[in-house]
């Protein structure tokens, strides 16, 4: 088996994505003639640039967003408001007639294999179901291409006849994984793929797909609850928090040196194995507590200041901007946006 770190730093040629301030907003319904009382912002305001080739992880509690965003890229919602630009194309306000020349070349792996795998179809109707829907393949051609796919994804020509339940929680996530590929998609979204598997089977899982991206030239969005998890499939990671960007790093610079205190909380919640190796120490250990405020009633100011231990009067205030604090390497905090010496918020708080 290929061990995860070798895999080689991928070289991003051009934007395969560009997302410019999206939103998502539900509304809320209330009373007798169920009006509009509210929104509970899902993704509130968010922009960035995934490059061809490359895999961006996107890391953040239960209820920060990232699934969300996921969906709305692959427009299986409809954004609120903002841009989605896919391989030139502004796909924003495309009707479905439209999107479909567009569908085939973005696909989604979901965290379930079993949920997301209809239990009454065999593993070859599962995979061909995306043939037919996606393209005009005549049978022989879509069993050939099956065929090819599921040898990519590890597993065996007889396995075809089968049907999800005769397979593993790692065997099934195979089989989404070639549904999702058999079309030679460009770019995939990978809303937890590995959440629902074993420790032991998550890496298998991992390489498969690091090697697939490799072998088809894949873009990968990885969406994951937990840093350890993206730390070994992506180039760049954007940390959210309540709809929002908090952070957004190369993977290294994000692990070694987190700006962010939300990030740093994450992190400092997961073990050192998992951590940078070369991670700067000389900070206090920042204990995450309580839970995430409601979407639908964010704190006013920084969304992250009813759980951050160095928010000050500016954080109620001010909405803190995503700023580059390192080249590449951006931050949505007041400790590092016009605060002359944030080192002495840092030294003031331990
Ligand atoms: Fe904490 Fe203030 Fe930075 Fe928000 S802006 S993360 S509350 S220090």
């Amino acid at each position: 088996m290929k061990v995860l770190e070798e895999v080689k730093p991928k070289v991003a040629t051009k934007n395969l994505l560009e997302i410019r301030n999206l939103k998502k907003y539900f509304p809320i319904k209330g009373g007798v003639i169920q009006r509009t009382t509210g929104h509970v912002k899902a993704v509130d305001d968010i922009s960035f640039d995934i490059q061809e080739g490359e895999t961006l992880g996107i890391v953040g509690e239960s209820g920060s967003g990232k699934s969300t965003l996921g969906r709305v890229i692959l427009r299986l919602l409809s954004a609120t408001d903002g841009t989605i630009t896919f391989d030139g194309n502004n796909l924003t306000h495309l009707k479905e007639r439209e999107l479909r020349n567009y569908r085939k070349d973005m696909q989604i792996i979901f965290q379930d294999p079993f949920s997301s795998l209809n239990s009454k179809m065999n593993v070859y109707e599962l995979i061909e179901e995306a043939l037919v829907i996606q393209t005009k393949l005549a049978k022989p051609e879509r069993k050939k291409k099956v065929e090819a796919i599921v040898e990519k994804v590890g597993l065996r020509i007889e396995d075809l006849q089968k049907y999800p339940h005769e397979f593993s929680g790692g065997q099934r996530q195979r089989i989404s994984i070639a549904r999702a590929l058999v079309n030679n998609p460009k770019f995939v979204v990978c809303d937890e793929p590995v959440s629902a598997l074993d420790v032991s089977i998550q890496a298998q899982v991992l390489n498969l797909m690091m090697d697939l991206q490799d072998e088809l030239g894949l873009t990968y969005l990885f969406i994951a609850h937990d840093l350890s998890v993206v730390k070994h499939i992506s180039d760049r990671i954007i940390v959210m928090y309540l709809g929002r960007v908090a952070e957004i790093a190369p993977k290294n610079n994000l692990y070694d040196n987190p700006k962010h205190p939300y990030t740093q909380a994450l992190l400092d919640s997961v073990s050192v194995v998992d951590r940078g190796e070369n991670r700067v120490p000389e900070r206090e250990k920042i204990v995450l507590k309580g839970t995430m405020p409601s979407p639908a009633n964010p704190p006013s100011g920084c969304a992250f200041r009813t759980r951050c231990p160095f928010a000050f009067d500016r954080c109620s205030q001010e909405r803190p901007e995503l700023t580059e604090v390192e080249p590449g390497h951006f931050a949505a905090c007041h400790l590092h946006t016009g605060v002359k010496d944030p080192v002495s918020k840092l030294v003031q708080y331990s």
